[in-house]
């Protein structure tokens, strides 16, 4: 079976990392946020955190070079032999230029799919969002609901708004996204790339994920 590269593409908050935490079980890939490898790094305080931290405080994207290294080594390691889902990255034509280099030289298939949600519904999910300080764990008002109302089910921190989740980040953020990120979405159809619109509002995550699996599969040469 070919290795697969699969690229999950939405604006902040249209479930990405939901989605890509239930495909990785269910499709046996590694799942490679460069949001969450970009929040580390800051936690760190390493010399890539400190130069990234106040633009994702800001809600600006960060440079292409910063995320394509992360990205270009993150695919090498093993557990991304199978291949590997990609949330928030590329999000910019020059990363997605950069993705289709590093792509060609491996023998790999490649999916987008568009989760497709509406901007009143963003705003609404994004400003619900809490995240647990200690773990990272995201929770939201109608998925992922912690058990326990403002605590971690994992660890049982109190959970905080993100920092970049504040409205007037939120305002950025989804700016960015109409301005460098949406272009991407009609790169990869220009390349030929299979492209996968899937309505991802009031549907349980679990019945989108399924929905995904069926078209990566198809896409594979698998039965569904
Ligand atoms: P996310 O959790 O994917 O929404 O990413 C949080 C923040 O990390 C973004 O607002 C950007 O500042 C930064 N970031 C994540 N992925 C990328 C990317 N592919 N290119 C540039 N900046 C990124």
């Amino acid at each position: 079976m070919p290795r697969l590269c699969l690229i999950l593409f939405g604006s902040p908050g249209s479930g990405k990392g939901t989605q890509a935490k239930l495909l990785k079980q269910s499709l046996g890939i590694a799942h490679i946020s460069t949001g969450d490898m970009l929040r580390e790094r800051v936690a760190s305080g390493d010399e890539v955190g400190r130069a990234v931290a106040s633009l994702m405080q800001a809600g600006e994207l960060v440079p292409d070079e910063t995320v394509n290294r992360l990205v270009e080594e993150r695919i090498e390691q093993p557990d991304c032999e199978n291949g590997f889902i990609l949330d928030g990255y590329p999000r910019t034509v020059n990363q997605a230029k950069l993705l289709a280099e590093l792509l060609v030289l491996r023998p790999i298939r490649t999916v987008v799919i568009h989760l497709v949600v509406d901007y009143n519904v963003i705003i609404a999910r994004i400003s619900g969002r809490r995240q647990c300080p200690t773990c990272g764990s995201l929770y939201g008002m109608t998925s992922s609901v912690p058990r326990v109302p403002g605590v971690c089910d994992k660890d049982g921190a109190t959970l905080m708004v993100r920092d970049d989740d504040r409205e007037e980040v939120v305002r950025e953020r989804l700016r960015a996204y109409e301005q460098q990120t949406a272009p991407v979405l009609a790169y990869f159809k220009k390349s030929g790339i299979p492209c996968w619109d899937v309505p991802a509002a009031d549907v349980a995550p679990q019945v989108i994920a399924k929905e995904i699996e069926g078209l990566v599969r198809k896409e594979r040469g698998e039965a569904a």
